[in-house]
């Protein structure tokens, strides 16, 4: 079976364009959306991400800032900055951009944005209120009781938590636009982290999936991959998972990001103009095997990744929307 490619970009886009009609509508309104990123780095790849959400920031009309602190700033001084921020009353969402100077804590950095106001969902309270994801039924109901006739409507379309992790909610609005029962399906998610794996795995769970986590101590991970309906990938290893692991008809999402080298036939390094290795991104999972195996599939670049960017912007939005 050759797998439907999951068309991240396209959903993304879609978000997007109903994120731009809630903005003119709060404008309306008299509330204006605004993003602030907290900036203490002359980092390259963050000055272009900082670029990057100016941008999406102004195609659905919200206002973006950067917040600049000199990049020897101290913890305190950025958590004073941040403070500012949580009691201005004309910022919806905050962001902290990293890298950030040494010795300062990111984890206490976020704890201190308030919560009303976490553009990443990464404050703690925003993190527990996945695990209270307003999972809305305790089972699904057998044909003839209530509920039964639009289960499938109902158990893909309650709210996801907002303001929560951007990749874990991007992920499972992909899995969900496939408008397939998950209820009772089996799901593994490899990799365990705060921000990507943990809060994946609660919000299968909250699906109804039979979720099993995979990690670095996990002692046969194609056993497990094996026997999931679905895989979530997310350890940051190329090709990690092999394409033959993935069960015929399986829905495959995969959430790492990884910077490779371009090889020719004979599995040299191709060369760019400037005659250095030329590189790709790719995921973690063999992507050309495991297409030929699975129903569904999402391709790195343009699977998870714009789903990421586009939750940043919906969870200022909604913010700016209870403020
Ligand atoms: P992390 O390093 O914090 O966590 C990696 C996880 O993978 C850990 O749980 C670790 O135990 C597990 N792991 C590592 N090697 C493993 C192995 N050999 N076998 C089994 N498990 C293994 O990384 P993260 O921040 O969670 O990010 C994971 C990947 O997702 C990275 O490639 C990152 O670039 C990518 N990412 C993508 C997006 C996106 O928008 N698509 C967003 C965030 C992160």
């Amino acid at each position: 079976m050759a797998a439907k490619i999951i068309d991240g970009e396209a959903i993304a886009a879609e978000i997007r364009q109903q994120l731009k009609k809630d903005v003119a509508a709060l404008e309306h309104a008299g509330k204006a959306v605004k993003l602030v990123a907290v900036i203490a780095t002359e980092n390259k790849g963050a000055r272009s991400y900082a670029a990057r959400q100016e941008k999406d920031c102004a195609e659905i009309g919200a206002q973006y800032e950067l917040a600049e602190l000199p990049a020897d700033s101290d913890e305190a001084a950025i958590v004073a900055r941040i403070q500012q921020l949580n009691a201005d009353r004309s910022v919806s969402g905050i962001i902290v951009q990293m890298p950030l100077p040494q010795g300062v804590d990111a984890r206490r950095l976020q704890t201190m944005i308030a919560p009303a106001k976490d553009a990443e969902g990464m404050n703690p309270a925003n993190q527990g209120m996945v695990v209270y994801a307003p999972q809305p039924f305790y089972k699904k109901p057998a044909e003839g009781e209530p509920g039964y006739d639009n289960w499938l409507e109902q158990s893909l379309g309650w709210p996801l938590p907002s303001p929560a992790p951007c990749t874990p909610v991007g992920a499972v609005t992909l899995l969900r636009s496939l408008n397939i029962d998950l209820y009772g399906k089996e799901a593994v998610v490899v990799g365990h982290s705060e921000i990507v794996g943990k809060p994946i795995a609660l919000l299968l769970m909250a699906h109804f999936c039979t979720t099993t986590i995979c990690h670095i101590a996990t002692r046969d991970l194609a056993s497990h991959v094996r026997a999931a309906d679905i895989v979530v990938a997310a350890a940051g290893v190329p090709g990690l998972i092999k394409g033959e692991w993935i069960k015929e008809g399986a829905i495959v999402i995969d959430v790492g990001i990884n910077r490779v080298e371009v090889l020719d036939e004979n599995g040299k390094p191709v060369l760019n103009k400037k005659g250095k290795p030329k590189q790709k991104t790719v995921g973690d999972v063999e992507f050309d095997v495991a297409k030929e195996r699975a129903s569904y599939i999402t391709p790195v670049p343009g699977g998870v990744g714009p789903m990421t960017v586009v939750m940043l912007l919906k969870n200022t939005v909604d913010a700016a929307k209870k403020g």
